[in-house]
């Protein structure tokens, strides 16, 4: 079947006024500042006036460990937040802002797609409301004060050779990845080696994304350390005195933009933390709004639900104290199928042929990784629902090779056609969340506080990634020492490894087994509140390919976009 384009798509809906779609959550005109006229921000004064309790079911959306692809966790997100609505339920959808790299350079956009998209997905794709400009003026903020602070004398005392903060941009830049700066005369700063990370990977996306309030987020810019004395001192933004400047950049990005589906759903997007070495989700402030004025509240979370979900429940949740009620579990047929070992998928490449025909023995062999991923989020005492999201290219006994794995789990399963159909399209699934949502919630985090930082990363590399345990590197150890010196004990953690594989290596697949997890080096992102331990290879700024995204768009003479996907 043939189905539009996202883009025409996206142009050819409908959209309602934003006063509609927020009057859809009780939420009234003037708690609106518009932008346009399809995005508005909403105040947070819309947290002093709605319910102190949460009125709706917390749903997060997962996915088995996914292909280069993705497993269309947006589109379901979407689809699932319109088919609550065919049900008579009050929802809301909260996704991630998608960074402008990736949709210059290879994924393309990140709004959903087909007929499940948060729409106009060209605002949603470049620029929105600004926010991810002033993530990146703020932390660069940040480190001009830094270098400034050296350059007139250090007082002090920073170590240049231990400085950690880095400088940002929204734009995949590979030569930027390591440069010195301070070159010329002594009147130009200091010269020293750093480089750029993408905007997505700053510590200041995930304080946006982590951060309950305005005040709250004051605190946390404060609390970023930047580098370490000459005496192994940890120096922070409040020594430099930039928390309050940061916080004034960013006291519009705070509040939550707000759109609309391909069915006028309410879609709450806000911040857009890089999934790896940062937590991958969206904001807690747009969860403790929406969750207020919603029946149902459907959320992303990056990748697989190794990766993603475990870090909603461990680092989201814990921060903002709301308890999940369902989560969906994104199964494709291509997903499995690669599991199964027999193919293999490259980003940017369309799939082999071969794997297109029918063949649910191939599904069947993948079972191993779904299994697991279901299992986690069982862990964490919430229900699963496994959500067969269908393309246009499979069978019907495929779908039907992976119900029969999930329901030999126990797990709720439904096919869902949301791409092609919309909130119809996902009825069934829906039907499955409301039944899983509406038993009681056994929510439990992983580990304590009070757990000690190994012992945190044991936990998850065992019960969740599958390993037999946990090696450090001699650094990796210091680290981890210093950091409970340091008093940073107490956090949670959010291990950086490949979102390819359930292991470390990206090449491992299914679920695999008798591996130990390598941790090579430990940071800390003090402010926003995690210590993440790096397992393998971390890109912080991709580059692009031979034919980046960027080669295809362009604009037309009525100033419309062509060939964004
Ligand atoms: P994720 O959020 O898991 O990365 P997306 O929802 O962004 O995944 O989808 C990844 C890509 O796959 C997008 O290009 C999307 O349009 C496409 N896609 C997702 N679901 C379907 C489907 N059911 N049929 C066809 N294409 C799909
Ligand atoms: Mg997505």
């Amino acid at each position: 079947m043939n189905i539009p384009s996202d883009l025409d798509i996206s142009r050819s809906t409908a959209l309602e006024p934003l006063e509609d779609v927020a009057a859809q959550l009780s939420i009234g005109p003037h708690l609106l500042e518009p932008y346009g006229r399809n995005v508005a921000k909403i105040s947070l004064e819309a947290l002093d006036e709605l319910p102190a309790e949460p009125t709706a079911r917390y749903v997060v959306v997962s996915a088995i460990t996914p292909t280069p692809l993705g497993e269309g966790k947006t589109t379901t997100t979407v689809g699932l937040g319109q088919a609550l609505r065919h049900l008579g339920k009050r929802s809301a959808i909260a996704i991630r802002q998608p960074s402008m790299g990736p949709t210059f350079g290879i994924k393309g956009g990140a709004a959903g797609g087909g007929y499940s998209q948060v729409v106009p997905m060209e605002a949603l794709n470049l620029h929105l409301t600004g926010d991810m400009h002033a993530v990146t003026a703020a932390h660069n903020m940040l480190a001009a004060m830094l270098d400034n602070h050296l350059h007139k004398g250090n007082a002090l005392g920073i170590d240049p050779h231990r400085i950690t903060w880095r400088r940002v941009l929204d734009v995949n830049d590979r030569d930027l990845r390591n440069i010195v700066t301070g070159l010329g005369g002594r009147v130009d700063g200091t010269p020293r080696q750093t480089g750029f990370d993408i905007t997505a990977a700053s510590e200041v996306m995930a304080v946006l994304a982590l951060s309950t309030s305005l005040q709250d987020m004051r605190q946390r810019l404060g609390r970023i350390v930047v580098g370490y004395t000459r005496d192994g001192e940890p120096v922070t933004a409040e020594q430099l005195r930039a928390g309050g400047a940061m916080a004034v950049i960013m006291r519009e990005a705070i509040k939550p933009n707000l759109m609309q589906t391909t069915e006028n759903t309410p879609v709450l997007v806000h911040a857009g933390p890089f999934g790896n070495i940062a937590h991958g989700n969206s904001s807690v402030v747009a969860d403790r709004i929406a969750s207020r004025c919603a029946d149902y509240l459907v959320t992303e979370a990056g990748f697989g639900a190794d990766m993603g979900a475990e870090r909603f429940f461990n680092i989201k949740c814990r921060t903002s104290g709301l308890r999940p009620d369902a989560a969906v579990l994104v199964a494709t047929v291509r997903a499995l199928k690669a599991h199964s070992g027999r193919y293999k998928v490259v980003a940017g490449k369309p799939l082999p042929a071969a794997m297109l025909a029918e063949n649910p023995d191939d599904v069947r062999a993948g079972a191993a990784n779904l299994r697991k991923q279901i299992d986690n989020i069982r862990l964490h005492g919430v229900s699963p629902v496994v959500a067969i999201n269908a393309f246009p290219t499979d069978y019907h006994s495929e779908h039907e090779a992976i119900r029969e794995i999930a329901e030999a789990e126990g797990a709720r399963v439904a096919v869902s056609n949301h791409y092609v159909d919309g909130g119809k399209g996902a009825v069934e699934l829906a039907e499955a969340v409301v039944a899983a949502a509406e038993e009681p919630s056994g929510f439990q985090l992983l580990y304590p506080d009070s757990a000690d930082l190994r012992s945190k990363i044991e936990t998850v590399a065992t019960k969740v990634y599958g390993a037999d345990g946990v090696s450090y590197l001699p650094a990796a150890a210091r680290s981890l020492d210093a950091y409970e010196a340091n008093g940073y004990g107490n956090l949670p953690v959010c291990i950086a490894k490949t979102h390819l594989s359930l292991s470390s290596d990206p090449t491992l697949l299914g679920a695999p087994t008798g591996w130990t997890l390598p941790v090579r080096e430990v940071r800390a992102s003090v402010g926003a509140g995690f210590i993440y331990p790096i397992c393998g290879e971390m890109r912080t700024m991709p580059g692009l390919g031979s034919h980046p995204a960027a080669e295809s768009i362009d604009i037309d003479e009525h100033g419309q976009i062509t060939g964004l996907s």
